[in-house]
């Protein structure tokens, strides 16, 4: 089922395309991924669909429309640092988003030992560390038990214990069947946590699709004979090899970025006596250069 539905959205500020042209499909369950250095649109992209931000083109759909444009009581945010009251608890707190977000019934108890805050439930706000600060944000988003939850750079400023946390959570959340939007900079952290992914630079979307597919290190070989049993065979024969698809009249061999290279396996198919008739090797889908960027950012 289609979570949220993204088309052709822009949005243009003065001397500036934020977000351009923009199409992105979240399906249900999806721990969503949208990664991109600074600047590059994952906060407007994210403002958009909350309907907090007014795209000047495109569209987007929650729930394949069964609730409208407005994101309603299915979707938790977690936007910026969160705010909560220094000098009361954290079940304090959370009772008050409760009530403001008008849940007559707030499971509290299961909120805390989600975000493994139930040793701490009775500590005052402002004794909290920072990675506790945002695991009780991310708990004030669970308030409600929406489907979705957003959230913006959910581990900016942590420590690597607190980074920790935060995926634990977030990785417990989509046990719950929950769908998540996360918007980061940090390639790594997108690769541990996410299914999915999207990069985004300077506002395009420059990829999309499984984090497997898209932040892969593997390398592509195209290849093709008019004996294709052969080249299979051959194929077999190849230590290393992840996997060997077969697309219409040619093969694409999934290979590690070690692997065996294009001219070796031209090499190989002629001590078989096979012509090869195609040999393509593609490069990785994107620059390495940009994802050089993401990840020492
Ligand atoms: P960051 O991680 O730094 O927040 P981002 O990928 O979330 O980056 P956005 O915050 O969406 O990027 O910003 C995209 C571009 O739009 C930036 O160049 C930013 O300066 C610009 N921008 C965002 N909001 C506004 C605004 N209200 N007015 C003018 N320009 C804006």
């Amino acid at each position: 089922m289609s979570v949220l539905s993204i088309q052709n959205i822009t949005k243009k500020y003065p001397g500036i395309i934020a977000v351009n042209d923009l199409s992105l499909e979240v399906e249900k369950g999806n721990i969503y991924g949208i990664l991109g250095p600074n600047g590059s649109g994952k906060t407007t992209t994210l403002g958009i669909v909350l309907g907090i931000t007014r795209a000047d083109a495109g569209s987007f759909e929650w729930f394949e429309g069964k609730l409208g444009h407005k994101p309603n009581m299915q979707i938790g945010c977690l936007l910026e640092t969160p705010n909560f009251y220094p000098y009361m608890t954290a079940r304090k707190n959370l009772e008050i988003v409760a009530h403001i977000k008008k849940d007559q019934n707030p499971r509290i108890e299961e909120l805390l030992e989600l975000v493994n805050l139930n040793q701490r439930a009775d500590s005052k706000f402002r004794t909290y560390s920072l990675g506790m600060k945002q695991r009780l944000a991310i708990a004030a988003a669970m308030v409600g038990d929406p489907e979705v939850l957003i959230f913006d750079e959910p581990t900016n400023g942590l420590d690597p214990e607190g980074i920790a946390e935060v995926r634990e959570t977030i990785n417990k959340i989509s046990q719950r069947g929950k769908t998540i939007l996360m918007a980061s900079h940090i390639l790594a952290e997108v690769e541990k946590i996410c299914s999915h992914v999207a990069i985004l630079k300077k506002g395009k979307l420059l990829a999309s699709g499984t984090v497997g597919m898209i932040l892969t290190a593997d390398k592509l070989i195209e290849i093709s004979s008019d004996n294709i049993e052969a080249l299979k065979n051959m194929l077999s024969n190849i230590q290393g090899i992840k996997s060997v698809d077969e697309e219409k009249g040619y093969l694409i061999v999934t290979l590690p970025e070690d692997g065996i290279s294009a001219m070796q396996m031209n090499k190989l198919a002629f001590q078989n006596d096979i012509t090869l008739s195609r040999l393509i090797e593609r490069k990785r889908s994107l620059e390495s250069e940009f994802l050089e960027i993401t990840r020492n950012a």
